[in-house]
């Protein structure tokens, strides 16, 4: 099977999004079919989950880094998500509100200029990442 988006090259911004999807779904397959748990500590393991761009591709710059357009899935399921797009759809409602939709949709057409962007993003990426370590310090 063919891979278009590993063609991409992958950014340090790239590297924390993904990270933080993935630490988001606490290293476990978002497809509630699945639920497969990965062991973010092992490399070899932790790479068989990926942060998928469920709604719009990796390579549109806008939706990019947007968490409400990403899950983490496993390899399989990430297979199986990109051969059934009306799966993505489902799994995408499983997961997030109508509002948090519609703000992707919307973000979709907004112009950026991809440098500034990133800066911006990288820096708001940063903020989640800060607030999930909080949340997991709390909820213990
Ligand atoms: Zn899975």
């Amino acid at each position: 099977m063919f891979h278009r988006k590993q063609k991409i090259k992958r950014s340090y911004t790239d590297r924390i999004f993904s990270q933080y999807i993935r630490d988001r779904a606490d290293w476990t397959c978002q497809n509630p079919k699945c639920g497969k748990q990965f062991d973010k500590d092992n490399s070899k393991e932790s790479r068989k989950l990926h942060c998928c761009h469920l709604g719009y591709g990796r390579g549109h710059i806008p939706t990019r880094w947007n968490e409400y357009n990403c899950l983490a899935l496993c390899n399989g399921c990430h297979t199986w998500i990109d051969q059934h797009p009306y799966r993505a759809l489902w799994i995408i409602n499983q997961h997030f509100s109508i509002e948090q939709i519609l703000f992707v949709k919307d973000q979709y057409r907004k112009k950026y200029k991809k440098k500034e962007f990133e800066v911006q993003e990288r820096e708001r990426i940063k903020v989640l990442i800060k607030e999930l370590k909080q949340k997991e310090v709390s909820d213990g």
